[in-house]
């Protein structure tokens, strides 16, 4: 199973991702988890996304598109994948398009899951009280939640005009929210 899950920041991705890569037993690859480590590990990599993550901006395409290049050919990801926060604007899509095409790999679906902007906001607020996310604080979600709206958003056509998308309400208890995911994958 090769997936992409899609929604804005605080819609509940990375959650959903733990339960339905259990599900399929296939990797959950979330592009802000790999770069915070990098970031951590200062490697090369980390150094440069730094900056633009602190400033809840897109770490640039061409770096995400080689970080996951490399990370897609490791054998690891043979019987499937769950993409988490990969891709997000639309040359990122292309070259995602071009790299799967490339190692002969479809895509099964992309899950765009949703919620209101307030519902968002309220859920961002209360986890940047816990998670440590040097993002999670309110000017920082604003930017990003603007990001999402105009690097993201498009991708929402891009993968429904190619009879890829399903969506998903993300508002509901979170086995619910799962059981909704499964449900339209079937
Ligand atoms: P996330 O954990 O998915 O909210 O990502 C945290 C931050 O990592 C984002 O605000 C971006 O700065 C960076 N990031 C993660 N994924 C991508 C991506 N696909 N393209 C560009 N930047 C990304």
């Amino acid at each position: 199973m090769k997936l992409v899950l899609l929604g804005p920041p605080g819609v509940g991705k990375g959650t959903q991702a733990v339960n339905v890569k259990e599900h399929f037993n296939i990797v959950h690859l979330s592009t802000g988890d790999i770069l915070r480590s990098e970031v951590k590990a200062e490697t090369d990599l980390g150094k440069q996304a730094k900056s633009f993550m602190d400033a809840g901006k897109l770490v640039p395409d061409e770096l995400l598109l080689q970080m996951m290049d490399a990370r897609l050919r490791k054998p690891d990801c043979d019987p499937g994948y769950l993409l988490d926060g990969f891709p997000r604007t639309i040359p990122q899509a292309d070259g995602l398009e071009q790299l799967l095409e490339a190692m002969g790999h479809k895509l099964d679906a992309v899950i765009s899951i949703t919620a209101n902007e307030e519902e968002l906001i309220n859920r961002l607020v209360l986890r940047g009280k816990t998670s440590g996310r040097s993002d999670d604080t309110p000017e920082v979600i604003r930017q990003r939640l603007e990001v999402y709206r105009r690097q993201t958003e498009p991708l929402l056509d891009f993968y429904s005009s190619r009879k890829q998308l399903k969506e998903v309400d993300g508002i509901g208890d979170i086995p619910e929210i799962t059981e909704r995911i499964l449900e339209v994958l079937k």
